[in-house]
């Protein structure tokens, strides 16, 4: 029988590898600018077509190769970074693994160009599929320059899991401010189809973030600073009171090195507790110095997860430097930063004050005497049956349905018992629930999810419909955002607009809001936009109505929260819209909207 085993050729070897380190072109810009950065560029250019599917090209005035170099650098682990195993304790540069180029090059067209400061002439070499095409002396600039071309144009597998070119370009964005503010000394620029998409000159850290993410967050951060033998710390944490509704900007770096960390995450959150709401983000860029010899980089072939030997410890002291940032920020509050000259658009309003959930006790209440204390004795104006008679015809018809094969979970109350006058048929508790008197038995409703369905439902019909339900704003809100949230908003303007959003594009990432849906308050809109971007962002890759996306983060945002205490009135009304709803048995995030419980079951339980 003949041997069946022989090794791979090194072109399927090296797809292969690619398929682990390069996933998508923001997986090739971020090795690439890693490269840039081993080679001591202090001037970077990224220009980029069709989201980098057709042009990823990265530029450098690093020190560049030599011809020879030129050629063995697409080989598969050829590296000038380490030599010996050793070196792997004492990692300071990006690169090591020496698979980047050697995989980048198996999955598309490339033509790199490089130059050594001291050499005459440069080498251009143009690789395809990990076969060398053409290699000659070439005049350039001293540095690197390297064109991925048709990236995955061999693998039609990748290429076609691509996301949309909006969603593409995100996590190039992403991938591209990992590695610029980890290197605010060095200059950087990015192009997108011949447009400048971002100017970042050379300067400090915090001049970094506000010219990539804009000049609100000149005052949002304060500075965090820690030595210790273990570990250093230093870089911008945000005020919490401009914590986000949306993830946004948390980064991480070890040793200048974007990192993922959930464990070390949580220790900044921990310091944040009970100072933001529990549904808010902190802003962070915290920078860890540590020994290479206490960390594992080689854990995964992108390198963005890590191991630290002393996690623990590591965790503790973030902990307590957020928090003494936070405090000292606390008690001085005018804290100032070298303040940046030129440009300056007027700060935003100020953030909302902190509110933390609230639940109010009534004192007064005694459940074993309902007559005297309960609140629902507080109205008087209660039609009886009005709203009872919704309820049934939202049953009749869900009847109707389930004979027609559609599955409900609600059964049709028999008889209608005679009302008595003096028992309250509504009434509220833990001032979250509502619990009434329906013919069969009694229903329990949780009152937020009620009121998103009900919001929801109308958001919908305003959205899909151009009623006009807006409020002008005597004086227009300003809300700056970064770059890729502005962009985010001019798509989204149409469904903004048609919920009532007035919304003009104001310079570069800054809009004035001069009209809001009716049922918000001016103090939300900057919390509101900040929370549809964030659902369209996790959304993108999905193909969600955009206007469903809208509807329900404007429902969950203007929704009452748990723990208000509502009126007879009120309560009456909310069960009335609701059960005038479509699908009143859940929320539009699919939570159970209310429970009923028939007396025939109560019978039961008392058996
Ligand atoms: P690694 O970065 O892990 O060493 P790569 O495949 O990314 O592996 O790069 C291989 C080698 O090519 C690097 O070690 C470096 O010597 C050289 N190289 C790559 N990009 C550049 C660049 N922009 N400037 C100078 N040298 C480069
Ligand atoms: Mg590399």
């Amino acid at each position: 029988m003949p041997d069946l085993i022989q090794l791979l050729p090194d072109a399927v070897v090296n797809q292969i590898a690619a398929g682990e380190v390069i996933q998508r072109p923001a997986s090739a810009i971020k090795e690439m600018l890693e490269n840039a950065i081993d080679a001591a560029a202090t001037e970077i250019s990224v220009i980029l077509k069709e989201a980098g599917r057709t042009l990823i090209q990265v530029i450098d005035n690093g020190c560049g190769m030599s011809e020879t170099d030129a050629r063995m650098c697409f080989e598969r682990h050829s590296t000038s970074k380490i030599h010996q195993a050793d070196d792997l304790f004492a990692i300071f540069s990006y690169g090591f693994r020496g698979e980047a180029l050697a995989s980048i090059a198996s999955i598309s067209q490339v033509e790199l160009k490089t130059k050594k400061h001291d050499a005459e002439l440069g080498s251009c070499v143009e690789i395809e599929g990990s076969t060398v095409k053409n290699q000659y002396p070439v005049a350039c600039q001293p540095g690197t320059s390297i064109s991925v071309k048709n990236i995955f144009f061999n693998v039609p597998a990748r290429r076609n899991f691509l996301k949309s070119n909006t969603a593409e370009l995100r996590h190039i964005f992403d991938e591209f401010f990992r590695v610029a503010i980890a290197h605010p000394e060095v200059k950087f620029s990015l192009f997108h189809n011949n447009k400048p998409i971002y100017q970042l000159p050379a300067g400090n850290l915090r001049q970094r973030i506000v010219n990539i993410f804009g000049n609100q967050y000149n005052q949002k951060l304060v500075p965090v600073e820690q030595t210790s033998s273990l570990v250093n710390i230093s870089g911008f944490i945000g005020k919490p009171e401009f914590s986000k509704k949306t993830r946004g900007e948390q980064y991480f770096f070890t040793n200048k090195r974007y990192i993922r960390h959930p464990y070390l995450h949580h220790s900044v959150e921990n310091a944040y507790k009970e100072l933001i709401p529990d549904d808010s983000y902190p802003t962070y860029f915290i920078f860890l110095e540590i020994n290479p010899a206490r960390i594992d980089i080689n854990i995964h072939p992108t390198k963005t997860e890590i191991n630290f030997l002393d996690s623990k410890d590591i965790y503790a002291v973030i902990q307590s430097t957020v928090r003494q940032s936070i405090g000292k920020y606390n008690i001085t509050p005018a804290i100032d930063f070298d303040v940046e000259t030129g440009l300056d658009i007027p700060p935003p309003q100020p953030g909302q004050p902190i509110r933390p959930p609230t639940i109010t006790i009534n004192p007064d209440y005694n459940p074993f005497e309902p007559r005297i204390n309960h609140p629902a004795r507080d109205h008087k104006k209660h039609i009886p049956g009005q709203w009872e008679k919704l309820y049934t015809d939202h049953l009749q018809k869900q009847e109707q349905e389930d004979q027609q094969g559609f599955p409900s979970q609600m059964d049709i109350p028999e008889q209608v018992p005679a009302q008595d006058p003096a028992i309250p048929t509504i009434f509220q508790l833990e001032n979250r629930y509502i619990i009434a008197r329906i013919k069969s038995g009694l229903v329990v409703i949780d009152q937020q999810y009620a009121h998103e369905r009900i919001l929801y439902e109308r958001y919908l019909k305003v959205l899909q419909s151009s009623l006009n339900v807006s409020q002008q704003q005597l004086i227009p809100f300003q809300v700056d955002l970064s770059p890729v949230d502005a962009d985010l908003v001019n798509e989204l303007l149409p469904e903004l607009h048609s919920i009532g959003f007035e919304i003009q594009p104001f310079g570069k990432n800054t809009f004035l809001v001069s009209s809001i849906p009716a049922d918000l308050d001016r103090n939300e809109i900057r919390d509101i936009l900040e929370r549809i971007i964030e659902n369209v962002k996790k959304n993108l890759d999905l193909s969600a109505e955009r206007y469903t996306l809208v509807a329900r983060t404007m429902a969950r945002a203007a929704v009452s929260k748990r723990g208000k205490k509502l009126m007879e009135r009120e309560m009456l009304s909310l069960v009335e819209q609701l059960f005038a709803c479509q699908t009143p048995d859940v929320s539009p995030d699919g939570k159970q909207v209310l429970i009923k419980i028939t007396t025939e079951e109560l019978n039961k339980k008392f058996k």
